[in-house]
Formats: structure tokens, C-alpha cells, sequence
């Protein structure tokens, strides 16, 4: 699924190509990713523009400029691309809004959605997440006044959208790795010396993951070098070496999640 180094990634190439351009039409191919009648869908978004567009944890927000919102979540496997019909990759779209020249086609897993709201339904939804761990008021102590006095494992925290919002499977076990703790630590056992390192390891983590557009190789346009070159070093390697100490990269089950760790690079 797409976390918050895919979407922020979305979130600037896209800005750059649709803000402030009229919208022509929208065609609705499945109607159950949208909450309206595909029809209204339509009509309420011909002549709109997108004025910004918004990224909050693992959700897009594109604000109208009538005070609408509209929005996203891809889910697992969902993708965005920009471009004309020929150039489209995967013709199995599910909802299409065209400006013109250029289509913005979304291909949604699953339960993914492109929701019509106002801004305060939009507000509501948002108002669910913790903090956005790309936030600028983002900190040390902010990071820490979060997760003290939560229990359970490091992962399944991590991933928690109600605590910190925009990380999941992959950067979760890609910090816990720079960190050196276990994916299964138990974080009522961390002092605030390794939060602090924790804090570090994801700002460390997440930053390069934005500069190098993400790990999810899928283009968003045509003409797009810069997606998708992020290098996992744990997740979803199991038995390869580790890059660090070429140890052997290992896998466990934590409340149902796959996690991938090193055990020689990471510890309790
Ligand atoms: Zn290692």
C-alpha cells in the first residue's frame, strides 16, 4: 500500500500538473469507489479546479475551488496515473477525471475510494488520524508524548494510523531496522534515549524515501524519472543478506502482520 513517501511523492509531481486547471468531465467505472451517484459525481466536478492538493497520512485530499473536497484513499495495489489514453499502463481504471489533454485515472484496490465531501465531512474523516509524521510541528517530544503510555509491539504501533498517521508494513519494519530495535519490542519497555533514537531512525528513513520518490515502482506519468527508487532493506527480503552485516534477513508474525528484521543488526 502506498504510505506516506508514495503519496507525498503523488502529492508534488501531481501538484505541479493539475492545480488550477479547469476540469472537463469525470467518468465514474465502478460505482462503488465513489459515495454519490455516479451522475452527480460528474456534474459537481465539471468546471471545478483543484486548488491544492493535501496529503494526510495514507490519504489524498484535493481541495476545489468551491470548498469541496475530494477524497482518496488507493488501499493496497491502488495506484494514480496522469496522462492520455495511450499512454495509460493498465486500462482497468475505476474513476476517471479528465482536464482536457490529460486524464487523472485512479485504479483502486479493493475498498479504495474518491470520496465528494465538504470540507467538514473531509475534516471529520482526517480528524480520526494521529499526527501526520510528516507534519512540520512533528518533533521529538511530540513523537514522544504520542506513543508513551502505549503497549504492545513496535510495528504493530508504528502502523497505528490513531498514533502517528502515514506509515505501514514497509517503512514500519524499515525504521525499526535503522533503529536497531526489534519489530517486536515491546514499547512500554522503551526509555525516552531510545525513543529518541527511534524518532531519528524514521525521520532518517522516511526522508530518503521521499527524495527518492518512494519504493512503489509504478509511474504516475509518462515522463517520470523520479518514483520508485527507494531501497528496502528488510521488508520483504527474507533470506537475502543483510546489507549491514550480511547476516541472513529473517521473518515473524506479529498480530497477524509479516514483519522483516535482521537478527544480528536489531535487538530487544
Ligand atoms: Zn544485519
Amino acid at each position: 500500500m502506498p504510505e506516506m513517501p508514495e503519496l507525498e511523492n503523488i502529492r508534488k509531481l501531481l501538484s505541479d500538473q493539475i492545480v488550477n486547471l479547469p476540469i472537463l468531465n469525470a467518468k465514474v467505472n465502478k460505482e462503488g469507489s465513489i459515495n454519490i451517484v455516479a451522475d452527480d459525481f460528474a456534474s459537481e466536478l465539471q468546471d471545478r479546479k483543484v486548488i491544492f492538493v493535501e496529503r494526510r497520512g495514507k490519504l489524498l485530499n484535493f481541495h476545489l475551488d468551491n470548498g469541496r473536497r475530494l477524497l482518496v484513499n488507493l488501499m493496497v495495489g491502488g495506484s494514480i496515473f496522469y496522462g492520455n489514453q495511450e499512454d495509460l499502463p493498465s486500462r482497468n481504471t475505476h474513476v476517471e477525471i479528465s482536464f482536457g489533454e490529460n486524464i487523472l485515472f485512479f485504479v483502486l484496490a479493493r475498498s479504495g475510494y474518491v470520496h465528494l465531501l465538504s470540507a467538514k465531512e473531509a475534516g471529520e474523516v482526517l480528524a480520526e488520524l494521529g499526527m501526520d509524521v510528516w507534519d512540520r510541528r512533528m518533533n521529538i517530544e511530540r513523537f514522544i508524548h504520542a506513543v508513551k503510555g502505549r503497549r504492545g509491539a513496535l510495528k504493530t504501533l508504528l502502523v497505528n494510523q490513531n498514533v502517528i498517521s502515514g506509515i505501514g508494513n514497509r517503512y514500519a519494519d524499515e525504521i525499526a531496522f535503522k533503529a536497531g530495535l526489534l519489530p517486536s519490542v515491546k514499547v512500554q519497555e522503551l526509555e525516552n534515549e531510545a525513543l529518541g533514537n527511534l524518532y531519528h531512525a524514521m525521520k532518517s528513513v522516511l526522508s530518503d524515501a521521499v527524495e527518492t520518490g518512494g519504493v512503489i515502482n509504478v509511474p504516475l506519468m509518462t515522463a517520470d524519472s523520479i518514483t520508485g527508487h527507494y531501497k528496502l532493506q528488510v521488508y520483504d527480503r527474507a533470506g537475502e543478506n543483510c546489507e549491514q552485516c550480511s547476516g541472513s534477513i529473517d521473518r515473524v508474525e506479529l498480530n497477524g502482520r509479516k514483519a522483516f528484521f535482521c537478527p544480528i543488526c536489531q535487538h530487544e
